[in-house]
Order: C-alpha cells, then structure tokens, then sequence
C-alpha cells in the first residue's frame, strides 16, 4: 500500500469516527419531530471514491447499507467488502452495463428509463430473479439530471409495473443544489407528495415503500418531508477525492 493510500484511509477512519454519532444523533432528532422511528430510516453510506478499508471501518461501526456509483468502481471493491452490507446501486447506469451489477446488489435506486427497467427485467428473466427497484425523479426537470419527470412518473410506472422480474419498491431524486437546505424542502415536498399519490393510484406489481431523498447538506429536512432513504457521503467520509478512483 503506498504512503498516500494509508494516510488517505486513516484521515478517512477518523473522519467518520468524528462525525458518524453527530449524524445519527440528527437522523434520531428529526425522526422524533416527525413521529417516526430511527429504525424506519435507512442510512445509506454513498461510498463512491472511499477506499474498501474505510467502508469496511464503517461497516464495523454499524453502517448496514452503502451505495455505490460506478459499476467499474464497485466491482473493483466487492470481493473486499464485509459481506453482511446491504448493497445498492445509486449511480447513473447504462442498460450495456446492467449485466456486470445484477447480481451484486440488492437493489437499484437509480432506474431513469423504461428501457433500463426492460433490460434489468430481462436478465432477471434469464436468471429467475427479481431486482428491487427505485425510479429515479428529475423532480427539478434539469436538462444535466436524468430521470423521470414527475409528469411522466405515473404513465411510465404503469409500464414498468408490467415487467415480471423488477419489483418498484418507490422513488429516489437528487433534487437541484440549494445554497440553504430549508430551499430544498420544496423539492422534498413535491416527491413525497408524488409517492404518495403514485402509491394510491398504482397497486399492481409496485410497493411504494421507500423514498430516497436527502444527501450531506439535506438530509435532516428530507427526513422531515417523508424520506426513508438517505444517502450520506460527505458527511461521513470527508470530501472525495476523484483523483483516485479507479
Ligand atoms: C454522492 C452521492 C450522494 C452523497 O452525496 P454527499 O453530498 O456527499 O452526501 C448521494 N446520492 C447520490 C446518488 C450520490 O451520487
């Protein structure tokens, strides 16, 4: 291991230790003002860039969940990674690339196209599984952000809904970056709201169970607008470093 990596992987470990209590303390605090309990929320670690060591340490200190964001980047990691981790896929992926993750993870958060879902059902298909899903919501309609704009959702469900082999268990966005994290709640508003709706009107082959939402800066306000699923990278690992991955 060079000098670089070990010093890079103890700022990391210590990073977390420093910061991992805080952020479950807030998870715990905004779940009490909304009435809910802190085991209906999962923290998802956002692990991309963070070297296998430090996801590990985390592992050991009670994360349960980590998504990653690069097929290249997690198959690079998997054989290393503690294997009692829940594994989820986060990034944005490319139908060609379906067949190098499906059978490492447990669930993709991020499905931004019927055709991603058709070939996601179909290798399922050819291998008699399922996938769990979440369908990703440009829930700020930017042209940089893929996914489905909320307009489309319901139309678009009710295809993927059809497909067999994936399993829509609800909705995961990357709202646009607000300066003030009270700016974001608009947006975390607007894709509860759409769970909810979409969950009443859509029963057939689709759960609306998680809502993905709330990231370093937000995700206190996430919570308190519906999230379940918050995904944390910063917060917990210090900032990344894309020089360094592979
Ligand atoms: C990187 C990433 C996160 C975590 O972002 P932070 O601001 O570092 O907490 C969450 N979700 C997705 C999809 C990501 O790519």
């Amino acid at each position: 291991m060079t000098e670089n990596l070990s010093t890079e992987i103890l700022e990391k470990k210590e990073w977390f230790d420093r910061n991992f209590e805080d952020i479950n303390q807030r998870i715990a605090k905004a779940c009490e003002k909304v009435g809910k309990r802190t085991e209906d929320i999962i923290m998802l670690a956002a692990t991309k860039t963070v070297p296998v060591e430090v996801i590990n340490h985390a592992i050991k200190s009670g994360v349960n969940y980590i998504g990653e964001n690069r097929v290249q980047e997690f198959l690079s990691k998997k054989r290393d990674l503690l294997p009692s981790v829940h594994r989820h896929f986060i990034g944005h992926l490319q139908t060609n690339k379906v067949k190098d993750i499906i059978d490492e993870v447990e669930m993709i958060q991020s499905v931004h196209s019927v055709k991603l879902a058709t070939e996601i059902n179909r290798l399922c298909g050819l291998k008699g599984k399922t996938m769990d899903i979440l369908l990703e919501v440009n829930i700020g309609k930017e042209e940089s952000k893929s996914g489905f704009l909320p307009e489309e959702l319901a139309e678009n469900i009710s295809e993927i809904a059809k497909l067999p082999y994936v399993k829509i268990k609800g909705l995961m966005s990357i709202p646009p970056i607000c300066e003030n994290a009270e700016n974001s709640r608009q947006y975390f508003e607007k894709l509860h709201k759409l769970f909810i709706d979409i969950g009443a009107k859509i029963k057939d082959n689709v759960s609306m169970v998680y809502l993905s939402m709330g990231m370093s800066g937000d995700f206190v306000e996430a919570i308190e607008c519906g999230a379940n699923i918050v995904r944390i990278g910063t917060s917990l690992f210090g900032q990344r470093d894309y020089s360094k991955i592979k």
